[in-house]
């Protein structure tokens, strides 16, 4: 772990500073795995506070469109590798062959990026029609606020000269480690090109099993959605080429995650139904120019905007 001052950027409270400590002294290997944590956020800048009130459709609102990102990859096993797995999966399922997806990498990671499978990883992803972004350039799962700014630009600077290497474009898109951001960090995306995504849906595919099982992927997804058409409803959401872009967040580097995900697909398509949500024909993105788009339309512009965060993650940072 870094041997910087912590706690700089903002005042946090005493539990919160203790869970912090916690986190911040977990074993390395633990911060390699997504947490089980996060639940859900807006990704648009547009989604204010949602009231609990039944929900009205706007007028013309757009059938919704998932959008699936992918984040801590790619992995570097050797064999049964669950990126790999996923890129199958994207390619060829029983809901809708050829999705394509965006996979915020991390460029330097022992375990990953930064392995010569990795690399290999990162530009199939491109090759494959994959929309490649940013979460981390340094060995392990690094946070960017509490970088110091020569160190923060640093790190943004060497991802994005990575991605440029592997893929031949720089990337748009950023995802914070730890969904951990401020006014500061977000003007340093912004000078290096890139725009921060966050999420609508967290499929909170993490390390609790409990979670694993079927019936609870689906009450969650079922509960989060809800969340999300209330915004939808409402108007609040971004609409993109004719559908309202719904983001959805999993991690490629879990191997349950990458067995599992044609049973995701489906758990997406069958809530966006119970909600009475419309979907668009092609129900996931399919064009990586489109998915782009969208991508954009939905993120934080400005550091003023305090989205809601996933979960115990909205608790410690905001
Ligand atoms: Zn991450």
């Amino acid at each position: 772990m870094s041997t910087r001052p912590l706690l700089s950027a903002a005042p946090i409270g005493g539990l919160r500073a203790g869970l912090l400590a916690v986190l911040l002294h977990a074993a390395p290997a633990a911060w390699s795995q997504p947490s089980a944590a996060p639940a859900a956020a807006p990704a648009a800048e547009q989604s204010g506070a949602a009231g609990g009130a039944a929900p009205q459709l706007a007028p013309g609102a757009a059938p919704i469109r998932f959008l699936l990102t992918f984040d801590d990859g790619p992995s570097a096993a050797g064999s049964d590798n669950p990126t790999e797995r996923v890129l199958a999966t994207l390619a060829r399922n029983g809901h809708q062959d050829g999705i394509k997806a965006v996979f915020f990498t991390q460029t330097r990671a022992w375990h990953g990026g930064g392995t010569d499978i990795g690399r290999q990883l990162i530009r199939r992803e491109h090759a494959d029609g994959h929309l490649v972004a940013f979460h981390s350039a340094t060995p392990l799962h690094a946070n960017h606020r509490f970088m110091s700014p020569a160190k923060l630009e640093e790190t943004l600077q060497r991802g994005v000269d990575d991605l440029s290497g592997l893929t031949g474009r720089a990337p748009s898109l950023v995802r914070p480690p730890f969904w951990a951001y401020d006014a500061d960090t977000l003007a340093a995306y912004h000078r290096h090109g890139m725009q921060m995504l966050l999420t609508d849906l967290n499929a909170n595919d993490g390390k609790i099993y409990g979670i694993n099982f079927s019936w609870h992927k689906r009450a969650n997804m079922l509960a989060r959605l809800g969340e999300t058409r209330r915004r939808w409803a409402a108007g609040a959401m971004a609409a993109v080429d004719g559908n309202t872009p719904v983001v959805v967040t999993f991690h490629d580097v879990n191997g349950y995650t990458a067995r599992h995900l044609e049973e995701y697909l489906g758990i997406l398509l069958d809530v966006a139904r119970e909600l009475e949500m419309p979907l668009a024909a092609r129900p996931f993105y399919d064009q990586r120019d489109e998915l782009e788009r969208a991508a954009l339309a939905s993120t934080v512009r400005s550091g003023d905007l305090r989205p809601p965060l996933p979960g115990l993650w909205n608790w410690l940072w905001q």
